[in-house]
């Protein structure tokens, strides 16, 4: 099998010696005479594997010991939810900063929940820039302020963070978590779906400070409730343990190649080799993205017309450079190039871009 060349925004690439090590262990989990995926959640087998996620992501993260990790199931969409049902008081209030597709649904469902006041809205400039993080001020009474740490698919991404003084941060870190280093002691509670940067569809990770388990809502459904969770390390039911063994290997590998460090800066390199292309082509290619907020993760271009970029896309596609073509909703093209793409996969890309402008320019 030739693998292809992913730049799919999610589900996406994944380390082929992860595959490896998967397949070599889907049978049987190590000596274990059982596939882990047909063990019980509360065997030593199992627990060692979900520990030691849990333990990589409070290591390689920097995660304070005042904060807890979370393995959740529902998606990064349940948070969306939960938190406000958790953390926006009837009587209360948040803040949003609304800058895209993602965090506009996180929005919709607070406003379900309880009342919002919006700090910024990028909508009627086509969600292409943020604040200044300096300006992020969260209004008097405020229960949190809600960011997203990258809009997946606008392409937009946060350079700096804001400080919320006594306000907690929360942040949606899901299509960026752990591509570079974030002070996390800066936020009261992250949460990211694993299936970007780390790991299959399946879990969601949530890191959440030690006094805001404490504002918890009482009398919510116990799944709902995030000391549930927080109570019983993730396993007060059925964990989704294929996609945390996955995760775990994932973990391992980037502690092998160098930690987040290493990640950050292979990540920046392959970021720059496309951006070089996109702003060497003399208007060919255009990022329509603010350029202080350029996302490193998901670089959205578009093309003279969309018959080239339906040619484009199609030509990639053919020489194996999957997912180009851009979100649905905003059309164009978009590149999603996570922790698992290659420097190498990202400089063919870089390659083909320059070729398929110098054939039809
Ligand atoms: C993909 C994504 C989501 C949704 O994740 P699900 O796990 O599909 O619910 C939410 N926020 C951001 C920023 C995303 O990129």
């Amino acid at each position: 099998m030739t693998r292809k060349l992913n730049f799919y925004a999610g589900p996406s690439v994944l380390p082929l010696e992860v595959f490896e090590e998967i397949q070599k262990n889907m049978v049987e989990y190590g000596d274990s005479g059982l596939s882990l995926i047909e063990t019980s959640h509360r065997s030593a087998t199992y627990d060692e594997v979900h520990m030691g996620a849990i333990s990589l992501i409070r290591e390689l993260f920097a995660v304070p010991d005042n904060y807890k990790v979370l393995l959740l199931g529902g998606g990064a969409t349940l948070q969306f939810g939960m938190i406000p049902m958790n953390f926006l008081p009837k009587d209360g209030h948040c803040d949003f900063v609304v800058s895209g597709s993602w965090s506009k649904k996180a929005y919709d469902d607070a406003k379900k929940i309880g009342s919002v006041n919006v700090l910024f809205d990028g909508k009627s400039e086509g969600y292409v820039s943020l604040p200044d993080a300096g300006d992020v001020k969260p209004s008097d009474g405020s229960s949190y302020v809600y960011i997203t740490s990258n809009e997946t698919i606008g392409g937009v991404q946060w350079k700096d963070w804001p400080d919320t003084g006594d306000v907690p941060l929360f942040c949606d870190m899901s299509s960026d978590i752990m591509s570079h280093p974030v002070p996390v002691e800066k936020f009261g509670l992250i949460y990211a779906g694993a299936q970007k940067n780390l790991g299959p569809a399946g879990v969601t990770i949530v890191i959440v400070r030690d006094d805001i388990l404490e504002r918890c809502a009482d009398g919510l459904p116990a799944y709902l409730d995030y000391r549930t969770h927080a109570n019983k390390d993730s396993l007060y039911n059925t964990p989704p343990v294929f996609p945390i063994w996955a995760m775990k290997l994932v973990l391992e590998r980037m502690k092998r190649i160098g930690g987040i460090e290493a990640m950050a800066k292979h990540n920046r390199d392959k970021a720059s080799l496309v951006y070089d292309v996109i702003d060497g082509s003399d208007g060919f290619y255009r990022c329509p993205v603010d350029e202080r907020y350029r996302s490193e993760m998901n670089v959205v271009f578009r093309l003279p017309s969309e018959d080239l970029e339906k040619a484009f896309v199609a030509e990639a596609t053919s020489k194996g450079m999957m997912g180009l073509k851009g979100h649905r909703s905003v059309g164009g093209c978009r590149a999603s190039l996570y922790n698992s793409m290659t420097v190498e996969g990202a400089g063919e890309l870089a390659e083909f871009m320059k070729g398929f402008m110098k054939e039809k320019r």
